[in-house]
């Protein structure tokens, strides 16, 4: 298999996921705000909220940059492409769909279910 294109979609995926990441973990210009402190009720509710939405979001972004990170080992190893829970072979398909796929559908999906508990 010709792994630089997908290295290449690696490497290009893995810097927008850090600076997606780097944007979302930035500490508040404000601090002040980021508390709501002397606020009302409601607007620290919603900030909250919108403190949550950006931890899962980065929670989201983390695994799928230790995936993008785990499949630029896999091809340095020469294993890219083969499933790393049961060895499998990943069809390309979902290779080119999601160059840092580390996983077969099946194992993929088996993860997703206990992640979700
Ligand atoms: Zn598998």
């Amino acid at each position: 298999m010709d792994t630089r294109a997908a290295r290449a979609a690696l490497e290009v995926r893995l810097a927008s996921l850090e600076a997606d990441l780097a944007e979302l973990t930035a500490v508040p210009r404000d601090p002040m705000a980021a508390v709501g402190f002397g606020k009302r009720i409601g607007d620290g509710t919603t900030e909250a909220v919108d403190r949550l939405t950006k931890v899962g979001a980065a929670e989201k972004l983390d695994a799928m940059r230790t995936d993008v990170v785990r499949a630029l080992e896999k091809i340095e190893e020469g294993t890219y492409g083969l499933c790393d829970r049961c060895g499998k072979l990943i069809p390309e398909e979902r290779l080119d769909a999601r160059p840092w796929s580390v996983l077969c559908v099946d194992c993929a999906s088996a993860r997703s279910l206990r992640e979700r508990h």
